[in-house]
């Protein structure tokens, strides 16, 4: 006899993992299940015509099950398996509801998907060719010059997709799924490995595709997902186990719920404590200890020009990077890492620096504890269990092969990789990207108590302004030409390096009551008042 709260365990329920104080109505019946003691989804997104619909929710949620139903792809069993289910029947259950007339379309094969899958690496395994030719392939609503011109794919438009950079690659993905026609768009993440210009651009072209069609977007970049989303569900539960996507809820109150950990509607408390954006945490320690000084220096490439302005690094601080793609930010690391020479001068090498890339790969058949193993002696002790395996989840995954991981897997093993090692300096590039909100936070926890403990200096480079936000001492400010010319100033108390990063962009936020930093409508009395008093982030 199974449980008749979650319907997958016998004695000991999953639902006790989540303080459940009233089960909501959906969760009467599941909407499928995977087997009798396989994964099991309760709730679905509702598409709406003219909105983009934003998902919020860990990874092994049942986000892709859910589109897989919404797009026809998977008739939905109820969690019934004595017999087969037919769609006469499942429509019954849905009668009164929202979702009926959509589910009545599903059924009658009238629903046309377009979905951005949140992995693209497999894009060019599976299409031989250039950009060009993938993109004019799939331009079933004419657009392709004009997201070409909005998302700068001009000058990549005949290069072999092979040849792409992961943010080349997502822009292209991207565009692939806007341009054909259809009466569904799922999009599964679209931010990863693009800066935060190209996300506000990728968040209006979004919004432009709504205006006319159903758009259901998955993204943890809370601050662009709050930007392009009218309204929210939230997904919780237990990943692999249990699923529940929530009600729509206006994206204001669906995404401070969110990082409040409870959800109210439902009665839900996900997370026992709260996320909070605040600005006294980044009142900067002055009794840290000099670790190291970023000499001036410069670099150039047939075409391309860095200027490091120096400044020094704190033992204990993370150093927070910010700057738009192709501004010179990988080749700063590489000056740090002793990997390139800065010209006229020699390999720097008073540090010992231990580098994360933007992008990992991994074609090894190698374990996940064999490969950390390989980079530290700690391994066994319990400080590295409870400080890097347990928080960055890599327990179950320990034994599985590196090629065979997700890209959120790889992420976390790559960062654990990079702290593993002995050094002065870790550099991070890009650790946010393909982790969800939690694991944004909990990686956020491991590498500021990683930067104290071992009395080093961390940097981050990142596009997630939330993550920057949560996880900055002071800011280092790149500005420039991308592919042209970039400048490193600072590091500089978060306020003024915002202030000026934030001022090249032309954006600005404000603050909601809980003080959660929102992205303002360009143009806005708000807008227009935070750039007149040069207050761009903080500001209440
Ligand atoms: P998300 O998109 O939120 O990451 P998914 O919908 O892809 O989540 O998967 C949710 C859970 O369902 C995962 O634990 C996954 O292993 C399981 N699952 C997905 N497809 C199948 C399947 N065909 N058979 C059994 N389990 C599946
Ligand atoms: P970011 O990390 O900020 O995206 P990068 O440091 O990777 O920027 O690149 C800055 C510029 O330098 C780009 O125009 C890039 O094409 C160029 N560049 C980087 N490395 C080399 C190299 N080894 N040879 C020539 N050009 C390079
Ligand atoms: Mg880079």
């Amino acid at each position: 006899e199974l449980c008749v709260g979650c319907g997958i365990c016998v004695k000991k329920c999953p639902f006790e993992a989540l303080d459940i104080i009233q089960l909501p109505e959906e969760l009467d019946t599941p909407v499928t299940r995977y087997g009798p003691n396989a994964f099991v989804l309760y709730g679905l997104p509702q598409p709406v015509a003219g909105k983009v619909t934003g998902m919020l929710g860990p990874n092994g949620i049942g986000k892709s099950t859910a589109v897989k139903i919404l797009s026809g792809q998977m008739k939905p069993n109820l969690g019934i398996f004595d017999h087969e289910v037919e769609w006469a029947e499942i429509l019954k259950h849905y009668a009164g509801t929202e979702l009926l007339d959509y589910l009545k379309q599903v059924a009658a094969k009238t629903i046309k998907a377009s979905i951005k899958p949140q992995y693209i690496d497999f894009i060019p395994k599976a299409f031989k060719g250039t950009v060009r030719s993938l993109l004019e392939q799939n331009d079933e609503r004419k657009k392709l010059d004009y997201y070409a011109k909005e998302l700068a794919l001009d000058t990549i438009l005949d290069k072999d997709l092979t040849y792409l950079s992961g943010g080349e690659l997502q822009r292209v993905a991207l565009t692939v799924a806007l341009s054909k026609e259809a009466n569904f768009y799922f999009l599964d993440e679209v931010t990863p490995f693009l800066d935060i210009y190209q996300r506000m651009t990728a968040a209006r072209l979004i919004r432009e595709l709504a205006s006319e069609h159903p758009v259901i977007l998955v993204e943890h970049d809370i601050a662009i997902l709050d930007m392009v989303a009218e309204t929210v569900h939230i997904g919780y539960g237990k990943p692999s186990a249990f699923g529940i996507i929530s009600r729509p809820k206006g994206v204001r109150v669906g995404v401070n719920q969110y990082l409040e950990g409870f959800v109210a509607e439902e009665n839900v408390r996900i997370r026992d404590y709260p996320v909070l954006f605040e600005t006294r945490s980044h009142e900067s320690d002055v009794d840290r200890e000099t670790l190291m000084t970023i000499p001036k220096m410069t670099k150039s490439f047939p075409g391309f020009d860095l200027t490091v302005d120096g400044g020094e690094v704190r033992r204990g601080e993370v150093l927070g990077i910010v700057g738009a793609n192709g501004i010179g930010k990988s080749t700063f690391a590489k000056l740090l890492a002793g990997v390139e020479t800065p010209d006229g001068g020699k390999k720097f090498d008073t540090v010992r620096v231990s580098y994360k890339p933007q992008y990992v790969t991994a074609d090894s058949s190698d374990s996940v504890e064999f490969t950390l193993r390989s980079a530290t002696r700690r391994f066994d002790t319990s400080y590295y269990q409870h400080e890097i395996l347990e928080p960055l989840g890599l327990m179950p995954i320990l034994q599985s092969e590196v090629k065979n991981l997700s890209g959120g897997e790889l992420q976390r093993v790559a960062i654990a990789l990079c702290l593993s090692r002995e050094a002065d300096l870790y550099i991070l590039d890009e650790p946010s990207a393909h982790l969800d909100v939690e694991q944004r936070l909990v990686t956020t926890k491991v590498i500021k108590r990683a930067a104290e403990d071992k009395g080093a200096g961390i940097m981050v480079i990142d596009h997630d302004m939330y993550t920057i936000d949560m996880i900055s001492e002071r800011l280092l400010v790149f500005d420039g030409v991308p592919g042209k010319e970039g400048t490193a100033r600072g590091p500089f108390e978060m306020k003024d390096g915002m202030n000026m990063f934030l001022s090249n962009l032309g954006i600005t936020f404000r603050r909601d009551k809980t003080g959660r930093p929102r992205i303002n409508n360009p143009g806005s009395y708000l807008d227009r008042e935070q750039k007149a008093a040069g207050e761009y982030y903080y500001y209440n």
